[in-house]
């Protein structure tokens, strides 16, 4: 079992000012087994609101993979990159469900898209993004990084680089990185910290393997957490609780 304040053990103080969260497509399907579960998006967006309130700016890059992935389509015959503006699309659709939640709890947001779709979201513009920021709007980046062959994963590196996060979140439905799957294996090994370079080499499924490089290249650490555990993020956002840190070794 992980133990909890797995690196500089607790404080009521934010770590960080400004972070990323990544949450995958699948995290907001709740219950079922497609599509968009709206009071678990809303659940979502109360922890998000918790770290506001801390005062720490929050970045978010919302996947697509409840509604479409790219591969899927591929492999049932689409083209590849066709089937991947079609993911990318996904995660708008998320993006909007995510600043509808925020926006109900009266959190000003902006959805930001790679690929510019002016009567629906916000360009890319970093300096805007950043006076977003500045004044406690969340920004919630959609459709990935605007290319195909790529994931969110990746996206939420190049963000949080770009955005200059002090740190990127994952939010997972477990406490964070294990040398195996803890739902089927009890005696999975859980990592409180573990090195880029060990998650590539042993292959274990943190984030995609460009996301883990471009999080080395720049330094940027990934803290692997359970979005399941209620004030989960808020406490890890503090260093407080069980959460796994990717960084240099
Ligand atoms: N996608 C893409 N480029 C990106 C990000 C996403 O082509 O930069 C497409 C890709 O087809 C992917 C889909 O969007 O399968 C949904 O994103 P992802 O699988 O990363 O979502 P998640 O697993 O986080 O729900």
């Amino acid at each position: 079992m992980p133990t909890e304040g797995s690196v500089d053990g607790g404080s009521s103080s934010p770590k960080y000012t400004r972070v990323l969260l990544k949450i995958s497509g699948e995290a907001l399907m709740g219950p079922q087994n497609y599509g968009l579960h709206p009071p678990t998006v809303e659940r979502i967006a109360e922890e998000v609101q918790k770290v506001i309130d801390l005062g720490v700016q929050v970045c978010m890059v919302i996947g697509g993979g409840n509604i479409f992935r790219g591969l899927q389509g591929s492999a049932q015959g689409m083209e590849r990159t066709t089937a991947d503006y079609m993911g990318m699309l996904a995660t708008v659709m998320n993006a909007l469900a995510m600043q509808s939640a925020l926006e109900k709890q009266g959190i000003h947001t902006r959805v930001i898209s790679a690929i510019p779709m002016d009567q629906v979201c916000e360009p890319y513009i970093r300096r805007r993004a950043v006076r977003h920021l500045e004044n406690g709007r969340v920004c919630v980046f959609a459709a990935g990084t605007g290319n195909a062959y790529f994931t969110s994963d990746t996206a939420a590196s190049l963000r949080a680089a770009d955005m200059s996060c002090q740190a990127s979140f994952k939010g997972t439905q477990v406490q964070g990185v294990y040398d195996s799957d803890p739902k089927t294996n009890p005696d999975a090994q859980f990592y409180p910290h573990i090195s880029y370079d060990e998650v590539l080499q042993k292959n274990l499924r943190v984030m995609d393997a460009s996301a883990i490089a471009l999080a080395r290249e720049n330094g940027l650490p990934i803290v692997v957490f359970s979005l399941d555990e209620p004030n989960g993020l808020a406490g890890v956002v503090r260093g407080e609780g069980v959460f796994t840190m990717v960084s240099h070794g």
